[in-house]
């Protein structure tokens, strides 16, 4: 049994006429942010979650956690039914499962002191209150790389990096099991970006911790991760473990992403492949393979169905009409 199991969890917004379309005669609308999405993460493991920005992975995150409340689908999170549990049972299995927000500034009370922050989960969820609270929040602050005595200091008086610490520090305050990382990195200075992962990386040891680790930059994925899913307009297009996905990419939308990756020993690998245009709308998918508007390799059938997913190896997956054929369009010129 996965640690955690995601069943066909798809996310709509709108939908429903609202009182302006019925004014307008305006038809309601439904975004598609995620759509039938499947996986398993292991206990231990580091699923990276890879795609362009608006192409639902945030949306997938919070919806496994029920922080947004799946369209249908289910998450199982050791054993138990997330879509199942009442508002206490959720509440109490919160403590388990947290998340890492990707912007350290809006996602911090301007108005209330770190230790407040980093507290407030031991207070909710009835851990510990008083002199204990603050004694477990001091340890957390320090454990993260921040000193004790700033614990009373507000967020504005501290670094990008630094108020991703104290992110982190309220997401481990209360022992959980597995944790979402939305883009943790993505809003940080290069260098601040490394030593965030450290510590990720030290904390994912010392504490046991099973990670979604949401990014759109591969090359943190690749580094980080045991298994990566990419993500197109809120389906998985290739799953599988990392170095299988990254050396041998099968699907074309993740050899695009692999190709803009620079390969010191390598220099000689196929070109850069530029996709074209935008991410579609998700509010109208294109039709058949909806990644067929910006394929190189796009073919009739590509417009009208919709491939199957496949296993092209140990773990490996991916859905494309082409794969029998094993082209790399970095290496084709198709692009
Ligand atoms: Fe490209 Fe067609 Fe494969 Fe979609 S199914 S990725 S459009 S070749």
């Amino acid at each position: 049994m996965s640690f955690l199991k995601v069943e066909n969890l798809s996310k709509h917004y709108g939908g429903q006429r609202r009182l302006a379309d019925w004014v307008t005669g305006n038809k309601p609308f439904t975004v598609r942010a995620v759509n039938n999405v499947s996986l398993t993460v292991e206990k231990g493991e580091i699923l990276g979650l890879i795609g362009e920005s608006g192409c639902g992975k945030s949306t997938l995150g919070r919806a496994i956690l029920r922080l947004h409340e799946p369209t249908s689908g289910r998450a199982i999170f050791d054993g138990t039914d997330l879509s199942t549990l009442d508002a206490p049972a959720l509440k109490a299995m919160r403590r388990r499962m947290q998340i890492i927000f990707q912007d350290p500034y809006a996602s911090l009370n301007p108005r209330r002191t770190v230790a407040e922050i980093v507290g407030l989960p031991l207070q909710l969820h009835g851990i510990a209150s008083g002199e204990e609270a603050r004694a477990i929040t001091a340890k957390i602050i320090e454990r993260v790389g921040l000193k004790p005595n700033q614990m009373d200091r507000y967020p504005h008086q501290f670094s990008g990096g630094q108020r991703q610490r104290i992110g982190i520090a309220r997401a481990l305050v209360s022992n959980p099991e597995f944790i979402v990382c939305d883009e943790p990195v993505s809003a940080l200075d290069v260098s601040i970006q490394a030593q965030i992962i450290a510590l990720l990386q030290e904390l994912k040891q010392e504490m046991g911790l099973t990670y979604l680790f949401i990014s759109h930059d591969i090359s943190v994925i690749g580094y980080l991760s045991d298994k990566v899913a990419v993500m197109y307009l809120g389906e998985i297009v290739e799953m599988g473990p990392v170095d299988a996905v990254l050396a041998r990419p099968r699907h074309p939308y993740t050899q695009s992403l692999m190709s803009a990756v620079p390969d010191i020993d390598n220099p000689g690998k196929g070109a850069r492949v530029r996709l074209t245009g935008d991410l579609p709308s998700p509010v109208l998918p294109p039709s058949g393979c909806k990644f067929h508007t910006r394929c190189p390799l796009a073919i009739d059938i590509c417009r009208r169905t919709a491939p199957v997913t496949e296993t092209v190896g140990p773990g490996h997956q991916a859905a494309c009409h082409r794969l029998a054929e094993g082209i790399d369009i970095s290496q084709t010129g198709a692009a």
